[in-house]
């Protein structure tokens, strides 16, 4: 593994193949993939954009905002043949950058042996963890007889996980999916030894931290701030390192989503780490939110 020692870690970032990002709503057409294509389709009540951006471009724009190393986060995708390719284009990524980019894996439950042997390929190949995943996008629970075997090969292979979490009380959007907090729960709860990352503050969770069933289910969870500009006020990061401890919140955002639809007209990192360094200062965490909470969680240390 080649998380740098020091420096910005981006721990949640989405790439595509240059031919998903050539035409996306055509590709999503033609492979199957309504879900998503409604998550990326540009419609009038859509108030955030979707970027697609090279590796190159992400080099960039990392190289422009001071971050060191990202982590790249697959999709929620219906089908397996999408996953797996992917978890392919990612080991590229990886392979050519090993010093800038670490990649988790994707796999669709539906075909648990399919699945599973194609976690092990994608170790082979280079990936590190499993995620960004969504059980309730396909109508699925993390407990259920469909995914609860993946995460129960997560911990076989000692792979953490990054879950998608949607906070129960954020406004509707388009292509939102309800994640109830109680399956979360139930899931830590069920495999104490999955290392979770839990997406977008967890839905909220972080927040919930200083209750004892949410403390206990979850004390060994990290918490990403992947889209946290467009759900909560800047008091949310604060809140969320006072409720959780900063070693618990790890910096991520999302990106290409374009997550200051304000001010951004195009994908970039630099006011994400901008941000990152003011909600930060006073508790002078940011270094610890910025990369130490995701590399101290990677490494075990
Ligand atoms: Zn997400």
């Amino acid at each position: 593994m080649a998380i740098p020692d020091e420096g910005v870690i981006d721990a949640h970032v989405h790439l595509y193949p240059p031919e998903v990002n050539a035409d996306p709503v055509g590709w999503a057409d033609r492979q199957g993939e309504r879900l998503w294509r409604e998550m990326v389709e540009e419609r009038p009540d859509r108030r955030v954009r979707q970027g697609f951006v090279s590796v190159d471009r992400l080099l960039r724009d990392m190289d422009a905002a001071g971050v060191a190393h990202v982590i790249l986060l697959g999709w929620y995708w219906e089908r397996p043949e999408t996953c797996e390719l992917q978890n392919r284009f990612y080991a590229q990524c990886v392979r050519a950058h090993p010093d800038r980019i670490s990649a988790f894996a994707t796999v669709q439950a539906s075909d648990g042996d399919r699945a599973v042997a194609e976690m092990r390929r994608a170790r082979d190949a280079g990936l590190i963890g499993l995620g960004e995943m969504c059980p309730w996008a396909f109508g699925g629970r993390p407990t259920d007889e469909q995914w609860l075997p993946i995460f129960e090969q997560a911990v076989e292979m000692d792979w953490p996980v990054n879950l998608h979490v949607t906070d129960p009380a954020s406004r509707a959007v388009p292509g939102r999916v309800e994640t109830p907090l109680e399956d979360v729960l139930a899931l830590a709860e069920t495999l104490p030894e999955l290392r979770l990352i839990l997406a977008h503050l967890g839905g909220g969770l972080a927040f919930l931290e200083p209750g004892y069933r949410v403390h206990r289910a979850l004390k060994d969870a990290i918490y990403d701030t992947a889209a946290v500009p467009l759900l909560y006020r800047r008091s949310g990061w604060q809140a969320a390192i006072k409720a959780a401890g900063a070693e618990r919140v790890a910096f991520g955002t999302d990106y290409p989503l374009m997550v200051f639809p304000r001010t951004q007209v195009e994908p970039g990192l630099t006011e994400s780490v901008a941000l990152l360094r003011e909600v930060c200062a006073d508790a002078g965490v940011a270094g610890q939110v910025g990369g130490e909470t995701i590399r101290r969680f990677l490494r075990r240390t």
